[in-house]
């Protein structure tokens, strides 16, 4: 029997680091999350250790041999550059002064001795999302939106990930969007960390619900339970109270889908996709409220055009494997040459 090529994936978060292994048959080695300790506070040094041996105990768990893992994708929280070298200014993940303007792609190629291809997070994501609808070996064209503490994504064009000149390639969080027309939220100022007001993050991402919306609702009804909880904390129930079926959390999560069809809505225009894609940890949920949050987005839309109004709206499955996956999905393209 032949033995089969295999790529690995490394997810690299604040505080862990998430493998899986992808083979030549498509499959992937490693169902769920498989972690080590990412400990990028103690700087690269520290950082790339634990990312070695994270990833031998994970070929170990997986049952898979090290030897024949011929490419690898690596992919982190931004800012980095296309080519995985990380800003200058620092970045809330990586705040070990060492991490400044550190060429991660190339430090972890040379520790593992095999090609290593970067991406950031959001499009690590989007492309395990886009290939979970539409297979690897595809000319499809997506738009994912990650939501999470902000909100990233990416652009899929014709099967390969957009990364762009700069590696800032689907920062769409940051795309202004038309939210005066959304119904309910007369008065609101949202206000992006980027420094904008009424882009996608500053209405759709935990950050907007902790900073924005949750106050701006629990001044309108000063009852609510969550009015008595202090506010990071009270931020924190918004989804569970939201799944289950609380009017203002519910609210809450309308108006960021209403965001979200209104962003999604630029993006029919500019791609004409053949899918629109949502993840991120603010969803992961019961089917049902993905469902309910879905029909939200659709219904925030503009009427489209009659081509263009069935276009598919899919959530990411295995959401917490996504950013892993869609890295190995990414090497795959360097293990075929
Ligand atoms: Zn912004």
């Amino acid at each position: 029997m032949m033995a089969m090529r295999l790529v690995a994936g490394i997810d690299l978060g604040g505080t862990a680091i998430n493998y899986t292994f992808l083979d030549e048959a498509g499959h992937f080695r490693i169902d769920g999350l498989c972690e080590h300790p990412a400990r990028s506070v103690d700087g690269p040094d520290v950082c790339l250790a634990q990312i070695v041996d994270g990833l031998a105990l994970a070929a170990s768990h997986a049952g898979v041999d090290l030897a024949r893992v011929v490419a690898v994708g690596l992919d982190t929280p931004g800012p980095a550059t296309a080519a995985g070298v990380l800003s200058s200014r620092g970045s809330t993940n990586f705040v070990h002064p060492a991490w400044s303007g550190f060429d991660i792609r190339g430090a972890v190629e040379q520790r593992l001795g095999r090609p290593v291809v970067y991406l950031n997070d959001g499009n690590a994501a989007a492309l395990w999302g886009h290939v979970s609808l539409f297979g690897s070996d595809n000319r499809a064209t997506s738009v994912s939106a990650i939501i999470g503490t902000g909100l990233g994504g990416g652009a899929i064009v014709e099967g390969r990930v957009v990364t762009g000149r700069n590696g800032f390639g689907g920062e769409l969080g940051h795309v202004l969007i038309p939210w005066q027309a959304i119904p309910g939220i007369e008065g609101l100022v949202p206000q992006c960390n980027c420094g904008r007001t009424g882009d996608l993050e500053s209405l759709c991402s935990l950050t907007a619900i902790r900073r924005t919306l949750l106050p701006f609702f629990l001044a309108k009804h000063p009852g609510h339970p969550l009015a008595a909880l202090e506010a990071a904390e009270a931020a924190k129930q918004v989804r569970g109270l939201a799944v289950g079926g609380d009017p203002l959390c519910r609210t809450i999560f309308q108006v960021q889908a209403r965001a979200l069809g209104l962003f999604f809505d630029e993006m029919i225009n500019v791609f004409d996709p053949d899918a629109l894609i949502v993840g991120g940890g603010a969803i992961e949920a019961s089917s049902e409220f993905q469902r309910w949050f879905l029909d939200e987005v659709r219904a925030g839309m503009p009427p489209q055009r009659a081509e263009q109004a069935g276009i598919r709206l899919h959530v990411i499955p295995n959401g917490d494997t996504a950013g892993a996956r869609g890295a190995a999905l990414e090497a795959t393209n360097v293990a075929r040459h």
